[in-house]
């Protein structure tokens, strides 16, 4: 099916035309349609599977259609997890409608840097804003953004707002809002906070389930690695040498690690860099960008700094340490194999994680063939007293032996939205 059959106008098909691509993904082909006829949607679409321009030309479509949206005001919000996400999603709108035939005003706003030229941008309105949500309420405590008149709100990547703690700000912006709006929800899992929050936003929405087989969906060639705890930046370095891996996403736990690792791979003559939270906006930016534009070979990053970023056409991901949750190893094979191309994700198992990828393996119903790399035969003994995991979906999952620590119990997430959002306690 072309996209000038989605019902979208020559100048936004011009522009994906442009961009190389040929066909709608299948989130594209159910989403538009919907969003153009302002149903509510309810999509599982994990990233690469092209949501965000699932959502962003039908939006486009409307703010071509409409008129400009008054001063310090927007058409669509569009809210995202992290910083990176945010300019990524921004700098997509505005691909996008290259060729629109008048301006759309696209304003970003994030976190980490000054407010006033963000505040500046919304003085003469926009038609999409996209934000990360503690800054929109900073915008709005300013009295730089008002949301009474919004039309479309978008949750992009629902799983990780949450995830990340913000149910409270979330909850802040939803009494905001005005009652009559259209809501896209997109989320790679649906845990139970995020089915909470889709059931309180979403009025009969069209339901999109995308990551399933299609031509566009990844594929990604998983293995399991076995060997030793101390030795796995010897077996990275010799994997990335041996297979002549020109670009890999390391994943590691904590931001110490990304600094060693990719320390320990510079003095092993493979240039390779930290991402990591903590890092100024400068040294992120710069990271990345080498890193996307192919050259930097390796950035080692933690899954915060990672999230949803999109690189194209990458090859590798490794999992130098397993994700502390189960639905983090979905985002973070994710990165590769991206709309339609071949990826490899490969996951470092030591005696002390194998239950912990094991648990990971059941709660995504695969299993794979533990590999031993020549030179590379564990010695290390499983720990014998190993700490209890608890299943999937819950991040206070501990992993033993993984540096990043074991999450201590707390409030779940699902009781935080229904207490933010003033529907008492949940039992889980
Ligand atoms: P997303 O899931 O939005 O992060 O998109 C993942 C990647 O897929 C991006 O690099 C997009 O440029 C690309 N993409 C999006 N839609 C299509 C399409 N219809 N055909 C080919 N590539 C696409």
């Amino acid at each position: 099916m072309p996209f000038a059959s989605l019902g979208l106008p020559d100048a936004l098909v011009r522009a994906v035309e442009e961009r190389g691509y040929r066909a709608p993904t299948p989130v594209q082909s159910a989403a538009i349609p919907a969003i153009l006829a302002n149903a509510d949607v309810w999509a599982c679409a994990h990233t690469g599977s092209g949501k965000t321009a699932a959502f962003a030309l039908p939006l486009l479509q409307k703010c071509l259609d409409g008129g400009p949206a008054g001063p310090n005001q927007t058409q669509a919000l569009i809210l995202a997890p992290t910083r990176e996400l945010g300019i990524q999603i921004g700098e997509s709108f505005r691909r996008y409608a290259r060729f629109a035939p008048s301006a759309v005003r696209i304003v970003t706003a994030f976190g980490g840097v000054s407010i006033n030229p963000q505040m500046m941008a919304l003085r003469g309105g926009a038609n999409i804003l996209v934000a990360t949500p503690g800054r929109l309420l900073d915008l709005v405590d300013h009295n730089a953004l008002r949301l009474g008149g919004l039309q479309t709100l978008v949750l992009d990547e629902a799983d990780r707002l949450l995830d990340l703690g913000f149910a409270d700000e979330l909850a802040r912006i939803f009494e905001l809002l005005p009652a009559r709006r259209q809501n896209l929800l997109f989320s790679a899992t649906f845990p139970p906070d995020v089915h909470a929050m889709a059931e309180y936003l979403l009025r009969d929405p069209v339901r999109i389930e995308a990551s399933s087989a299609s031509s566009a969906a990844p594929i990604i060639l998983q293995r399991a690695i076995q060997v030793d705890s101390t030795r796995r930046t010897q077996l990275l370095r010799h994997l990335i040498q041996a297979h002549g891996w020109t670009r890999t996403l390391v994943f590691v736990a904590t931001r110490y690690a990304t600094e060693h690792v990719a320390l320990k791979l510079r003095r092993a003559g493979i240039d390779a860099a930290a991402l990591h939270g903590e890092l100024g906006p400068w040294a992120r930016s710069q990271a990345l960008t080498n890193f996307k534009a192919q050259r930097l070979p390796v950035l080692v990053a933690t899954d915060l700094a990672a999230r949803g970023i999109d690189i194209e056409l990458l090859p590798v991901v490794v999992n130098y340490d397993l994700p502390r949750s189960t639905h983090d190893y979905l985002h973070r094979i994710g990165r590769t194999g991206r709309a339609g191309a071949q990826g490899v994700a490969v996951s470092f198992i030591s005696p002390a994680t194998e239950a912990h990828f094991h648990l990971i393996e059941k709660r995504h119903q695969f299993e794979l063939a533990r590999e031993t790399i020549e030179g590379f035969e564990v010695t290390e003994m499983a720990p014998s007293a190993t700490i209890s995991s608890h299943d999937a979906g819950n991040p206070i999952t501990a992993i033993p032996g993984n540096t990043g620590g074991i999450k201590g119990k707390r409030k779940s997430k699902k009781d935080r939205l229904r207490e933010a959002l003033g529907k008492g306690s949940a039992s889980d």
